[in-house]
């Protein structure tokens, strides 16, 4: 008889979950909190859905996911997950190695999950929140039961025990029976339409499973400072160094946005899983941001040198113009307190080069991230160490517990969608069987 399997939440994992299960026969339901299914996966890549990366490896993860991530992503990896949108008629393309959907529209992603979802006849629930999970003890399996297809699914092939359990899930309306329960509700991160409330850190609690301290990760942050900032929405290529104690805790390269009162960009949010932990425990954390950072220190002197030469009747704002972007400029000569219509001649070779230096270690104090609704993913949730390589949870054979909700965050460039696929499709298989 086809197995009874209530998917709670139809995000990006829920939904994958739900037709894998549903194509290998189960019979599936979803409960979705929200009034559509999968509204965070229609704003991914501003809304273009980085879905995958070709670059993926298991160092792309957190570090206490790193290890369990090679096995999963051996199980399902990017190939996989370009297979399985060809089943879903979604054509993909690589922009360096960042896929995305040909389309360049998150939303026909949602679309052709839910048509697949429609001809696998998988019910969904709109509108209903999934309060708990009450565990049924059955009558133990006699003998040894042994799943079909798992060594197919599982490199590493999951150990079956003989315990039964059936499972009622608990909404805020109603009751509804299962004999497997996905859990698939996401994190505490995104804006609030994704109703992205960690409901699912307390279910898994009720269930006896350890939730690890969460953070917003995939952020940008508040700096000290905030009058003497650029434009909102200020844009350069840099490498930006996270220091404590003056120690480089994280140092990445890209595009810096700056924001009305704080740092933002690629480059930041790669750096914000490390950098949010030791923020909230107080420890001063500060940005030192090298605008020139193709230029070795031979070269960098070399160009200051050619610019002293034009130390003459000019202004300093017009000696700076055309050196670096004129917003940054302006925010350099606000921090080193001077007039920008000061003439260059009255300004010392030692002030100038202290000018050039701050160009290449611009430091600001960050005060906190910018919080849950504008960060990408959460980092913690629930522990891998609860979890088996099938999804199950240790103590509970018919749960599974995937997706963002896990203690999995990837780097900003389809990994974590990746991770939805990966865990949403192992759970999915498992399941059904
Ligand atoms: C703005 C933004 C852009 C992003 N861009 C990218 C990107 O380009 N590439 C990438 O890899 N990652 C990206 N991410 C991260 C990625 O979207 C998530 O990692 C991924 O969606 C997680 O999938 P999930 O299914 O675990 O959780 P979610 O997608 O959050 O889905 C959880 C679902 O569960 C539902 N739910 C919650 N609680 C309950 C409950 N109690 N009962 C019933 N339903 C419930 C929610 O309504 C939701 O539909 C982005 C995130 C954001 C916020």
């Amino acid at each position: 008889m086809a197995k009874k399997i209530i998917v709670a939440g139809g995000g990006a994992a829920g939904m994958c979950a739900a037709i894998y299960a549903a194509r290998n026969g189960g019979d599936v339901t979803i409960i979705e909190k929200n009034s559509q299914l999968g509204k965070k996966l229609s704003m991914t890549g501003n809304g273009r859905c980085n879905l995958s990366n070709l670059n993926m490896n298991e160092k792309m993860y957190n570090l206490s996911a790193e290890k369990r991530m090679k096995q999963w992503l051996s199980v399902y990896g990017v190939l996989d997950v370009i297979n399985f949108f060809k089943s879903l008629g979604i054509v993909i393309k690589s922009d360096d190695g960042y896929l995305y959907p040909v389309s360049g529209q998150a939303g026909t992603v949602v679309t052709a999950f839910e048509n697949e979802l429609k001809r696998l006849g998988v019910k969904i629930i709109y509108g209903e929140q999934v309060k708990s999970v009450k565990v049924n003890d059955l009558a133990p399996y006699e003998g040894s039961i042994k799943p079909r297809h798992i060594e197919a699914v599982l490199t590493r092939g999951a150990k079956v025990d003989n315990k039964r359990e059936n499972y009622t899930v608990v909404t805020n309306l109603n009751s509804y029976e299962a004999d497997k329960v996905i859990l698939a509700t996401g994190s505490l991160s995104g804006a609030k339409s994704t109703m992205s409330t960690g409901d699912g850190y307390y279910i898994c609690k009720q269930l006896g499973m350890t939730i690890k301290d969460t953070y917003p990760a995939l952020v940008g942050f508040k700096c000290d400072e905030s009058e003497i900032m650029p434009e909102n929405g200020v844009r350069c290529t840099a490498e930006i160094s996270f220091l404590l104690g003056g120690e480089a805790i994280a140092v990445e390269y890209g595009e810096l946005q700056f924001t009305k009162d704080g740092i933002s960009g690629i480059p930041v949010m790669q750096a914000s899983s490390k950098v949010v932990k030791l923020l909230s425990e107080g420890k001063p954390i500060y940005a030192s941001i090298n605008f020139f950072p193709d230029y070795d220190e031979d070269d960098f002197i070399a160009l200051e040198n050619e610019m002293l030469r034009l130390r003459d009747d000019r202004s300093l704002k017009e000696f700076l113009n055309g050196f670096y972007n004129s917003n940054i400029n302006d925010m350099i000569i606000r921090r080193m307190k001077m007039g920008s219509s000061m003439k260059m001649k009255n300004i010392s070779e030692s002030m100038v080069k202290s000018i050039f230096a701050t160009y290449r270690d611009y430091r600001m104090k960050l005060s906190e991230s910018y919080g849950y609704q504008q960060a990408q993913v959460t980092s913690g949730g629930v522990s891998l160490g609860d979890i088996k390589d099938d999804m199950t949870v240790k103590n509970h054979n018919g749960i599974l517990v995937i997706g963002e909700l896990l203690d999995v965050d990837g780097r900003c460039g389809g990994y974590n969608l990746q991770w939805a696929f990966t865990s949403g499709s192992i759970a999915g298989t498992v399941a059904s069987l």
